[in-house]
């Protein structure tokens, strides 16, 4: 993952999040965090929307209360993505994947403060939608590179 929005200094990120009923309510305090948009068609299908706007935090960081459902699914990356969502709202939460165990990838929009996070990189820009614009300045790879 590039682009990180490392802390300044030695002070931890801190941030919580919730579904839309509040079932479940996480937190993560992490010194490592990076936004990014998935414009892949599975993103479009299970956000209902045009893309997901994903946080990326190392798995140890984060914790949470309440039930999530998993709906496993296979990626065109080639990865396995366990897609985890509230069984009472359906609000899709985060996602894993066996293949990069060491992350959890949060949906952004969740966030009690989502405009403190801004995204960094954009993936899956082959399946974009004709009107979504990325900013200037900010990547916007075609797939997604291995390592992300
Ligand atoms: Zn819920
Ligand atoms: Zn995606």
């Amino acid at each position: 993952m590039n682009r990180e929005q490392a802390s300044s200094g030695d002070a931890d990120i801190a941030f919580t999040g919730a579904c839309l009923c509040g079932q479940v309510r996480y937190s993560a305090r992490t010194q490592r965090v990076s936004t990014l948009v998935c414009h892949c068609r599975a993103c479009q299908r299970q956000s209902g929307s045009a893309f997901s706007v994903i946080l990326a935090v190392p798995r140890a960081d984060l914790s949470w209360q309440g039930e999530l459902h998993t709906h496993t699914h296979q990626a065109d990356s080639g990865r396995t993505v366990l897609r985890r969502f509230c069984p009472d709202c359906g609000s899709p939460v985060l996602t894993e994947s066996p293949q990069r165990p060491a992350m959890a990838f949060i949906k952004a929009g969740t966030l009690d403060e989502p405009a403190r996070f801004q995204p960094a990189l954009h993936l899956w820009c082959e399946h974009k939608q004709p009107w979504v614009t990325v900013p200037e300045g900010i990547p916007c790879l075609a797939t997604q590179p291995a390592s992300a």
